[in-house]
């Protein structure tokens, strides 16, 4: 509570960054209100590159989750999943941005997921950190200007952050701020700090990208079984906390699938009062088992299926819709899909918001099938099969 009451008093929370405010509150006013969802770009009407105004015009869909996908098309591996690709067939990388766009994305977020300092010792690599980095950046930066989509910056979950040992807190430091220092020499847009499970280490990533940058950010946590942050807060508490610090955009991503992560943004849009971002896992969680890493197959000796053998779990493209309308009229504006999240959830999840992103050309129409169509030009010695099809 004394966190709303601090922040409310520093109103209109998201126009806090002196310039830049001013121009992102005539940006916002130069547009007439738009349809539930519309994609502001189209309009052209405001500044494409400015995360608040769009936000303030509409929806924003944010692709994520694409080290699972990397590795699901044969680039990535499961397990460490290092992006490697960056190098390797940086044409690949390039296309799945492309694809996500293609299916509705309005951002490109940098693939520097899992290519900071601690992984990169974890796999051997660490002489290619700040070149991978760089490739990650550039390869983003191109897709989002040719296509007119954000580029957003990425910080991640360290995995070593430990509030109770002075020396992790260091390096945890050390990769928010390298990480944070060359996304803004690349450029970028906003910044998104993602999957974060402990509540400290997102307000030291927030910290860290406000040293260098004025530009709005995006601040995630992924929740585990527990409701709780794994220092003890619940997501709302957690949020609240970043409101108070100055984050832009507070929410959820990864882990949770639409199910399990739906009752936890309600409890954050009312906590806060700056945008939410919602972008669980396609999968099909549950109560008993709530994250995606918890999921066990019943076909398979009730194994774990995480990573690789979520594929019985995946949402359909219909849920992923249901979940977009719903959590929009939520009052819920950045939203995504992350890990386990094809272009096919993409463009359900853009449709869902009344868009028609250019993948829109080939949703379903199956009125010309074999079997099921209704077009005269469907024979009818085909359609009185249906019912054995
Ligand atoms: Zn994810």
């Amino acid at each position: 509570m004394a966190v709303k009451k601090a922040h409310a008093k520093r109103a209109p929370a998201t126009k806090a960054h002196g310039k830049k405010a001013k121009s992102r509150k005539a940006a916002a006013k130069s547009t007439v209100s738009a349809v539930p969802g519309e994609r502001p770009a189209a309009r052209g009407r405001i500044d494409e590159r400015d995360l608040l105004a769009r936000l303030k015009n509409g929806a924003v869909i944010c692709a994520e989750g694409y080290v699972f996908e990397l590795e699901r098309r044969g680039y990535l591996q499961a397990g460490a999943f290092v992006p490697e690709v960056l190098f390797e067939h940086p044409e690949v990388v390039e296309q799945l941005h492309m694809d996500f766009v293609h299916a509705g994305s309005d951002v490109t977020q940098a693939l520097t997921y899992y290519v900071h300092r601690e992984k990169l010792r974890v796999i051997g690599r660490e002489k290619d950190l700040v070149p991978m980095n760089r490739a990650a950046l550039s390869i983003a930066k191109s897709v989002a200007r040719k296509t007119g989509t954000l580029f957003a910056g990425d910080l991640c979950n360290t995995n070593i952050y430990d509030p109770a040992d002075k020396s992790s807190l260091k390096e945890v430091e050390r990769i928010f701020d390298e990480q944070a220092g060359w996304a803004v020499e690349a450029g970028v847009d906003y910044f998104v700090a993602e999957t974060l499970g402990w509540t400290g280490e997102a307000l030291m990533a927030l910290k860290a990208i406000r040293r260098h940058s004025k530009v709005p950010v995006v601040v995630t946590f992924a929740m585990h079984q527990e409701e709780l942050t794994r220092d003890g807060l619940s997501p709302a508490e957690a949020c609240q906390r970043l409101e108070a610090a100055g984050a832009d955009v507070v929410g959820l991503n990864c882990h949770r699938g639409p199910a399990t992560m739906m009752p936890l943004l309600k409890q954050i849009r009312s906590a806060v009062e700056i945008h939410v971002a919602a972008l669980p896992v396609p999968y099909r969680t549950t109560y008993g088992q709530p994250s995606f890493m918890s999921l066990t197959d019943p076909c398979c000796g009730d194994r774990r299926a995480f990573p690789v053998g979520l594929d019985p779990f995946v949402c359909t493209r219909a849920e992923i819709a249901d979940f977009g309308r719903e959590a929009f009229a939520l009052g819920i504006r950045y939203l995504g899909v992350c890990c386990g999240a094809g272009p096919h959830h993409i463009r359900a999840l853009a449709e869902s918001l009344g868009r028609k992103p250019p993948a829109s050309r080939y949703t379903i129409d199956m009125s010309k099938h074999a079997f099921f169509g209704t077009d005269k030009k469907i024979r009818k010695i085909q359609t009185d099969y249906q019912d054995k099809a």
